[in-house]
């Protein structure tokens, strides 16, 4: 049965792990499609990438919750695949289920092998999974992929510590993406002698942020497919500091509020979807935080 499955399975798809155009979908990193007329800017069709955890290309989608779901690319045969697995796409976003048609989705992280198996799947999903984990492989032996949190080869110059360069940030109730990491977020105030502070936000002598693994969309029950994210959460200081923070002012230009700023604050609001290749899902090496919130 499972062969006949997978024939049936590449009859109507493309060979995994090359696109229709014969191209190998490590090259293909495409912006996000809009909808340039929509003002609610929703993604309008799926997107491809690769997943960051195992390389394999993978299908974005906004899901009903408006998160990122990311759905192997490849329709699967509705019968190979348990109920608890099935999506579908309608009018763009990805539902949890079925549709009473012969064909579903599946989302990858139940095929991505880099995480544990999930319970009950059927050989033919096993077989697709161990396909996935031998592409993995592949890319892995052509140097096309490195895992995150794995170091370079020896000789070759060891990867930095994880870091985000551009870190989510909880702050005053709201999500942010800073441009810069914790440590290098600068003052935007204009200085007596006309320049930019040079003096960084985050300062030794005030409380720090927590790093923290919660929950994709803030304040709310995790969605699926559940998502970690770890956001530097500055919500357990006092009011005025997260203004601070807010702001984009070193201590000392906080007490003075008179003080131009130079700059624009860097601060964008969050968005799950757009700022996806920003979702740390693993807190930064050396984090005081604690994994709070999981799912
Ligand atoms: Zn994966
Ligand atoms: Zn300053």
């Amino acid at each position: 049965m499972s062969a006949g499955i997978f024939a049936a399975m590449r009859s109507t798809n493309t060979h995994l792990g090359h696109l229709r155009d014969g191209s190998s979908p490590r090259h293909r990193h495409r912006a996000l499609r809009i909808a340039t007329d929509s003002p609610s800017c929703l993604l309008r069709t799926a997107e491809g990438g690769l997943c960051p955890d195992c390389g394999n290309q993978v299908h974005w989608y906004r899901g009903i919750e408006h998160q990122p779901v990311r759905l192997h690319p490849h329709e699967l045969p509705t019968a190979a695949v348990p109920e608890v697995h099935r999506w579908h796409i309608g009018a763009g976003v990805a539902y949890p289920a079925g549709d009473g048609s012969p064909w579903c989705r599946i989302a990858h992280r139940t095929l991505c092998p880099a995480h544990d198996t999930p319970e009950h799947l059927t050989q033919p999903l096993v077989r697709l999974r161990q396909r996935l984990a031998l592409q993995t492989r592949r890319l892995l032996d052509d140097g096309a992929f490195t895992p995150p949190g794995q170091h370079a080869p020896a000789g070759s110059r060891p990867m930095p510590p994880c870091r985000p360069a551009r870190p989510v940030v909880d702050v005053l109730g709201s999500r942010y993406l800073a441009k810069q990491p914790i440590q290098e977020i600068r003052c935007v105030a204009r200085t007596h002698r006309g320049t930019r502070c040079l003096n960084r936000v985050l300062a030794s002598r005030k409380p720090h942020g927590t790093w923290r693994l919660t929950t994709l969309l803030p304040g709310r029950p995790p969605v699926l497919p559940a998502v970690e994210i770890a956001v530097y959460d500055l919500g357990h200081l006092a009011h005025a500091e997260q203004q601070r923070w807010r702001a984009q002012r070193c201590p000392t230009h906080a007490l003075i509020p008179k003080a131009a700023d130079m700059a624009r604050d860097d601060w964008e609001i969050f968005d799950p979807l757009l700022h996806r290749q920003h979702v740390a899902t693993r807190l930064p090496v050396g984090a005081q935080g604690r994994p709070r919130g999981r799912a």
